[in-house]
């Protein structure tokens, strides 16, 4: 198990496994897991290729620590495993494309509300990539279970399967297919902040107004926000093959749903970015031309 930059809520789900991790641990023989079991870079360094059956890299990959952890596993590991939407598309932490490394430096340090006089540090900081890079750019993976953060059940879904050297089956349907609402295909007339009006607890709530991203979003988690009430905000990324471009889908959905003048919905969609791209702007298009543009400025 490795971890990026990441917030470890991917590895909480696991953790939410609950009694079935008395099924599952004794199974294990934990090589590396840097915030849980006590073994140093060193040890995983020193470990025969391919000695270690499964990997899992939680987070992005922004500091150079996170990057050399990543080949690490990459080198010892037979399959790994994408794990969490941060390690499959940068995730949250890959917003930070939005702006370049001087400006997310002020924000932490320099310009932190919580601290005066705020600086860099320059100890105990490792370096910092420019920009985030999609994962994948650094290494292949065999297996992405995406979702901030992938519920325990396909966890467990996941790794129980792998226990048992089968395949894992993951079904790709979007997340409307879980969905219990009533959709009846008709157009939005109108975009609705989510706190404006009393949705129908029954209806479909793009067809109401909500920017629901359901219709492009994996649906893993089984449809766990929109069966209570909210929209989903698109967490687990696009259904297989899964490095589609998620906020072009999402966009273009919206545009086949919403005949709507442009002024209107750029009105009511006051963070296009966050809302289309949350979880995914390092691997979408705009996020490379974005990626791109900082590597030239660095030469
Ligand atoms: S995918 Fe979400 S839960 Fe997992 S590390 Fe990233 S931000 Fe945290
Ligand atoms: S768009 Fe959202 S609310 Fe509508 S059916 Fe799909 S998941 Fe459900
Ligand atoms: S409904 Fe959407 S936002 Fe909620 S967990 Fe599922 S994919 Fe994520």
């Amino acid at each position: 198990m490795g971890q990026g930059s990441s917030c470890w809520g991917c590895f909480q789900s696991l953790v939410d496994i609950h009694m079935n991790l008395a099924t599952v641990l004794p199974q294990l023989d934990i090589k590396y897991w840097q915030c849980v079991v006590d073994y140093k870079l060193h040890d995983l360094e020193n470990y025969p290729d391919k000695s270690i059956a499964v990997g899992l890299y939680e987070g992005m990959a922004r500091t150079e620590e996170d990057i050399h952890l990543l080949k690490v596993m990459r080198e010892k590991c037979q399959t790994l495993i994408a794990f969490g939407s941060c390690s499959c598309f940068g995730g949250i932490p890959g917003l930070a494309n939005f702006s370049d490394i001087e400006e997310c430096l002020d924000v932490k340090f320099r310009e932190n509300k919580t601290v005066s006089g705020g600086e860099v540090p320059s100890e105990n900081l490792p370096a910092i990539a420019p920009v985030v890079k999609p994962n994948t750019d650094y290494v292949d993976f065999e297996i992405f279970l995406p979702g901030c953060p992938p519920t325990s059940k396909l966890i467990l879904t996941a790794v129980t399967a792998l226990l048992k050297g089968e395949p894992i089956e993951l079904e790709p349907h979007t997340v409307c297919h879980y969905c219990a609402r009533e959709k009846k295909d008709t157009p939005i007339d109108k975009i609705l902040r989510p706190y404006q009006g009393i949705a129908d607890k029954d209806r479909c709530l793009l067809e109401q107004g909500y920017i629901c991203l359901g219709s492009a979003t994996w649906g893993l988690c089984e449809g766990q926000c929109v069966n209570k009430g909210a929209t989903c905000r698109g967490c687990f990324g696009p259904p297989p093959p899964i490095m589609q471009d998620f906020g072009a889908n999402a966009m273009s959905m919206l545009g086949t749903y919403a005949p709507i003048p442009p002024e209107e919905i750029k009105e009511q969609v006051k963070d296009p970015l966050g809302l289309f791209n949350r979880f995914t702007y390092a691997t979408s298009h705009l996020g490379s031309i974005r990626i791109k543009r900082e590597e030239v400025k660095k030469k």
